[in-house]
């Protein structure tokens, strides 16, 4: 089915209907076990935590998807993050970067820290940086791009490069692009990480997380670990994402649109101290993220003067949810410092520049004129003394 474009395979796949019944969409397995027909031969299937059906139609969703030999359902984003980094042994060390998901940041931080797996923090826009981060234990180059919640980018190929000169393997997080938009093992990355909560599934109704692994060995060892860990996604919550998956390319054009002219508008409000989105001409990585995306994607932050300032634009904007997330129908609007990012200390945050005046804004499928005559309404309506940063 490959001859067909993205687009078109995100729902003319092999699941297009089932091969028993003819019915149109995968039929959800609520199943824990399978019936064997023989005490020799086992059948395909015999436990769900090992395969599911529905599951299964899902992980080969977006194998095709990423352009890798398999793909996994986990139960949420940081199950895929977490089983993934099961790779490691004791006494390895992470290469990661610095204004990763605040989830990882735990994990590396608070979890992988007790079982003897090492870390540092890298800027990794900054090559450099990344380079002499690495130690003589180093086994995996861990990517966020664009990066949360300050939208950096970071160059997959040349952090792939230094990794497999290190005979390192390189993991990229691609929830905020999704592979409609940005193709890491193409880039040559190894696994591919996704919060399928967000984008894939895009309507704030489920959590799910997805890995692909890009050759067979690394398959095999990613098959093993997500059965032996058991943080498996469920049949139902399998089968919304692919509905989901099925609308992703028309979501995402509209989104990323979307987001093209919210941050033009915002960048021009006097209101506005900053945008950070790839999209604009003025940001650091416009140009790696023309080159390695075929977008910008839907989401970016903007920075206000101050506190006070961001509190009262928050009162009054109506139009996007107030919420945790990105990636959905509806816009949402969020707060890094107490949201997404509360499990890094403050001292933390402000070295990495997550202020408190930063909101993130994932933006969702509304009419643009409406999102933009609310943002308009909220900004002008803020009373703190007026800055001159234009
Ligand atoms: C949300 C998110 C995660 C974690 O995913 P969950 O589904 O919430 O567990 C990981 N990475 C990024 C970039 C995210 O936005």
């Amino acid at each position: 089915m490959s001859e067909y474009s993205l687009e078109t395979l995100l729902f003319h796949n092999n699941h297009k209907y089932d091969p028993y019944t003819g019915a149109v969409g995968v039929p959800i397995y609520n199943a824990s076990t399978f019936h064997q027909q023989d005490v020799d031969q086992f059948g395909k299937y015999d436990y769900s935590r090992s395969g599911n059906p529905t599951r299964e139609a899902l992980e080969e969703a977006i194998a095709v998807l990423e352009g890798g030999v398999r793909g996994f359902a986990f139960a949420s984003g940081m199950a895929a993050i977490s089983t993934a980094f099961l790779m490691l042994s004791q006494g390895d060390h992470v290469v990661i970067t610095e204004d990763v998901y605040g989830g990882t940041y735990r994990v590396v931080t608070e979890v992988l820290s007790r079982y003897g797996i090492e870390h540092t923090f890298v800027d990794m826009t900054d090559l450099e940086a990344v380079e002499q981060a690495v130690q003589p234990n180093t086994k995996v180059f861990y990517v966020e791009t664009p990066s949360n919640p300050l939208l950096k980018v970071t160059d997959i190929g040349a952090v792939s490069r230094i990794a497999k000169r290190h005979g390192a393997l390189t993991f990229v997080d691609n929830t905020f692009l999704t592979p409609l938009s940005q193709k890491p093992l193409q880039l040559g990355a190894d696994v591919v990480l996704h919060s399928a909560t967000k984008f894939i599934a895009g309507h704030s109704d489920v959590t799910a997380g997805l890995a692909v692994a890009k050759d067979e060995v690394l398959a095999k060892r990613l098959g093993f670990l997500q059965n032996a860990f058991g943080a498996i996604l469920s049949p139902q919550d399998s089968w919304l994402v692919l509905r989901g998956l099925k609308t992703l390319h028309v979501r995402l054009q509209q989104s990323v649109s979307g987001a093209m002219k919210i941050a033009s508008f915002l960048q021009t409000h006097p209101r506005v101290k900053r945008v950070h989105y790839p999209g604009l001409a003025g940001h650091p990585g416009f140009l790696l993220q023309q080159q390695q995306a075929a977008d910008a994607g839907a989401v970016l932050s903007f920075e206000l003067e101050n506190e006070e300032a961001m509190r009262q634009f928050l009162a009054h904007v109506q139009l996007p949810v107030f919420a945790v997330s990105l990636g959905a129908v509806e816009s949402i609007l969020s707060y890094p410092a107490k949201m997404s990012h509360a499990a890094m200390g403050a001292a933390e945050r402000e070295k990495r520049g997550i202020s408190a005046s930063l909101l993130r804004l994932s933006v969702g499928l509304e009419k643009h004129e409406d999102l933009q005559a609310d943002f308009q309404t909220a900004l002008d309506r803020i009373t703190t003394a007026q800055p001159d940063f234009v």
